[in-house]
């Protein structure tokens, strides 16, 4: 706690303390108040200005520092100044009063609270700024949530103070009706029982449901406004229509049809989407001839002759094209069809938000309705409109897989994780890469370490990366290709044969005529979808990279499940879609595999955390495959085995992450790994060494230094420290 923050809890404690040591909570006593009534009136007709004044002050001190006797406070006010100024003067001074009490609690404990339990305030915060303003009125209304408690629990909230303090003096506005006016009949009064009957609260209890009513109003309104001017249809070809038949829109489809609603998948190209043609199993089959490459390479390593990599790049490409093959019949439309979902070769555009117009590939047209839509377009390569660029016909991630020839000088322009893992194939498989980022680092959405571990590898794989450069025009000069990068000031010439641009990708919006039913895009490119996934309209859903934020076909396929339940179930509950554990993996070598915060997020947010660290080069399975590098990176809350975020980065990284996704998850602690019997020898165990890392640093040292003793004592001489189950050695005959 800082010094201030010290401070201001020393003076509240002595204030509240001098307070309660005179018995100030004994003279705001009803008693007291009726039996000196007379007195303190006569009293107030002579200094009238003064009374009030000294009134207010007193109950914006009692309100701050939430002393008891607001309550009588607030009878006082009606007794001496009447219903009128009397309510003027309680509404105001504890409005006041409530909006200190307010800040001091944000002062005091809400960076504590967001270091402590960043995710949980974050998503907290996102409630209050959606519907604060409804629950303040409601814990406002009804008198039976004690008014301090009120003012404390919100100031470690985000609401803004103007907002608090309008809904607060508002809401508050009945109950200190009731206690002024009540306090006019001080006389009539035997206990503050008296002024609340079982009615009154009843009436109070159903005064507090109107924002709730309110806001259920007003989400009709605006259904109704948001639907003003079409004409919904009265029967509809479907359940369901979804827009695009890859990773979201197949697992839309195939929720639908399980749930045995009528439903059609429309896609314009190819079953599958880009996962399957052009991205995650394509990159993946060209990833493991180049690690393929790597180990002939590198054949020594392992006792065996290493031999120059030689092979034709057309049976790779044609590999990579078996690859495809051989898995699309999971995304096929016959797999489909028998699932029950009626599949449609075609392209989709809106009519109305039940509406599509559909133009078949062998081009007819109809027109089809449906209860709800999903929109599963997808994305596509951007490529940024650089002078030249487009002349020197640039490869991506589409039209890649068409290539015939292997580039001998290839040219990556992106260090993300597309341009890291088709730079590293390529340069594995011999051709001679040179990468290009703008940024400081590859991979820059990983921490600082985890990037470099990487551009080691790449350097020692021969890619020339070029960080820090921004490619500002492309020429052909004599005959040669040539990028032209800026880099701190200076221009840097960089020939090459074949340019792949991996520099991010856009959301596919075009041609759906979204304009018509007036959903603007984001100025990202994607669509802008609510927490259950819908569009603008609550029968429109979006999923996918043409909704983001995250572009995985897993991402996709969660937020999918989301889209078709509320899409199919919507009226009688919806589902907001959670994002709080999603792991992802560049495939890269070292692979580059994350779950939760890294360090670089966690200090962003303000949560506190400490680090522990396994080296994969301690691992017995890594030493004994020669792939002894890398390491595993576990964030906990400080003094905790919870797991805010885990990266690993080394072979296999991908696969032993899945441990930590799960116990993150489920809210299983790096405890419950280190508990779990771990094969021997597996790459998974590494993630028991680091949870055994974590409990090493966390070992009770008074009580392992007295067992020393007491061990010493029982062999009658001294020893050296002991390892005991705190300590657990990483030996795995050991016991587990
Ligand atoms: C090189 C590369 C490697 C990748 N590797 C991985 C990886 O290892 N792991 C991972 O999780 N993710 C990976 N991804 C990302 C992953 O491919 C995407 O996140 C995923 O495919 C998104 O699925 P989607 O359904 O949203 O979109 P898409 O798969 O793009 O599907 C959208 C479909 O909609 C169709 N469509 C568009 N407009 C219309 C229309 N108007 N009417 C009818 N049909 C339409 C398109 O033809 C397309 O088939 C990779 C991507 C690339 C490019």
């Amino acid at each position: 706690m800082n010094r201030s923050k010290l401070l201001l809890l020393l003076i509240i404690g002595a204030i509240v303390g001098i307070f309660l040591g005179f018995d100030g909570h004994k003279l705001l006593t009803l008693e007291n108040l009726q039996s000196h009534q007379s007195a303190i009136e006569q009293w107030i007709d002579r200094n009238l200005l003064l009374a009030v004044t000294g009134y207010a002050l007193i109950y914006v001190a009692v309100t701050a520092l939430s002393l008891p006797g607001a309550t009588i406070m607030t009878l006082a006010g009606g007794a001496f100044f009447g219903n009128l100024y009397g309510l003027v003067a309680v509404s105001i001074a504890s409005t006041i009063g409530a909006s200190l009490a307010f800040l001091v609690a944000r002062f005091l404990m809400r960076d504590t609270l967001r270091k402590r339990y960043g995710e949980t305030v974050a998503k907290m915060d996102r409630g209050i700024e959606k519907d604060g303003a409804f629950y303040l009125a409601t814990l406002r209304l009804v008198p039976v949530f004690p008014f301090f408690l009120i003012n404390l629990a919100m100031g470690l909230t985000a609401m803004k103070l103007r907002t608090y303090a309008l809904v607060s003096w508002i809401a508050m506005l009945p109950g200190t009706f009731v206690y002024v006016n009540a306090g006019t009949q001080l006389g009539q009064i035997q206990s503050t029982d008296d002024i609340f009957s079982a009615n009154l609260v009843l009436s109070f209890a159903l005064l507090a449901m109107f924002p709730l009513m309110a806001k259920f109003v007003v989400g009709l309104i605006r259904r109704r406004k948001v639907y003003a001017g079409w004409q919904k249809p009265e029967h509809f070809d479907y359940n369901l229509l979804v827009i695009g038949g890859g990773s979201a829109g197949l697992v839309s489809a195939y929720i639908a049809a399980a749930v045995k609603a009528k439903v059609a998948l429309i896609e314009k190209h190819k079953m599958g989407g880009d996962c399957l043609n052009t991205g995650c199993v394509p990159s993946k089959a060209l990833i493991r001839s180049a690690r393929a490459a790597d180990t002939l390479r590198h054949a020594n390593r392992y006792g065996l002759e290493s031999v120059p990599v030689k092979g034709s790049f057309k049976s790779i490409m044609n590999r990579v094209r078996d690859v495809i093959a051989k898995v699309e019949p999971h995304d096929s439309p016959e797999r489909y069809r028998k699932l029950g979902v009626d599949c449609i070769a075609g392209e989709a555009s809106f009519v109305s938000p039940w509406e599509l117009e559909v133009q078949h590939n062998d081009g007819r047209t109809e027109r089809l309705t449906a209860r709800s839509i999903i929109v599963a377009t997808g994305g596509k390569p951007a490529v940024p409109p650089i002078p030249g660029l487009q002349d020197m016909h640039p490869l991506t991630s589409d039209n890649l897989w068409d290539l015939q020839e292997q580039p001998e000088r290839l040219l990556v322009l992106g260090g993300g994780p597309i341009g890291s893992e088709l730079a590293h194939a390529f340069a594995r498989l011999g051709s001679q890469v040179t990468q290009v980022e703008k940024g400081e680092r590859l991979l820059a959405k990983e921490d600082p370490d985890v990037s470099a571990l990487v551009l080691q590898q790449f350097e020692a794989d021969g890619i020339d990366v070029r960080l820090k450069h921004s490619a500002v025009e492309f020429r052909i000069e004599d005959g040669e290709k040539v990028a032209y990068c800026e880099h701190e000031g200076d221009q840097v010439r960089i020939p090459f044969d074949q340019v792949l641009v991996a520099v991010g990708r856009a959301a596919n919006t075009a041609g759906l005529n979204l304009e018509q039913i007036g959903v603007d895009t984001l100025p990202n490119g994607t669509v802008p979808v609510d927490e259950d996934m819908s569009l603008r309209y609550p029968n429109v859903f979006a999923c996918g990279d043409v909704a983001g934020p995250y572009q995985f076909t897993h991402a996709a396929a969660h937020q999918a499940w989301y889209a078709a339940v509320n899409g199919l179930f919507g009226q009688f509950k919806r589902f907001k879609v959670d994002y709080r554990v999603m792991p992802w993996v560049t495939f890269t070598s070292p692979e580059v595999a994350r779950v939760g915060l890294s360090e670089a997020e966690a200090k962003e947010k303000g949560v506190a955390y400490e680090v522990t660290r396994y080296g994969l080069d301690d691992l017995d399975r890594a030493i004994a495959e020669s792939e002894d590098h890398g390491f595993i990176k576990v964030l906990t809350p400080p003094g905790k085995d919870r797991i805010l975020g885990a990266v690993v980065v080394g072979t296999h990284a991908g696969e032993i992450l899945a441990e930590f996704t799960l116990a993150m998850k489920h809210g299983l602690g790096l405890n419950k790994i280190l508990g779990t019997i771990h094969p021997y020898p597996t790459w998974n165990e590494s993630a028991k060494y680091a949870a055994g890392e974590w409990r090493r640093a966390h070992a009770p040292e008074g009580l392992l230094k007295l067992l020393e003793k007491l061990h010493g004592w029982r062999r009658g001489k001294n020893t050296k420290a002991l390892r005991s189950r705190y300590a657990p050695d990483r030996n795995p005959t050991g016991p587990q």
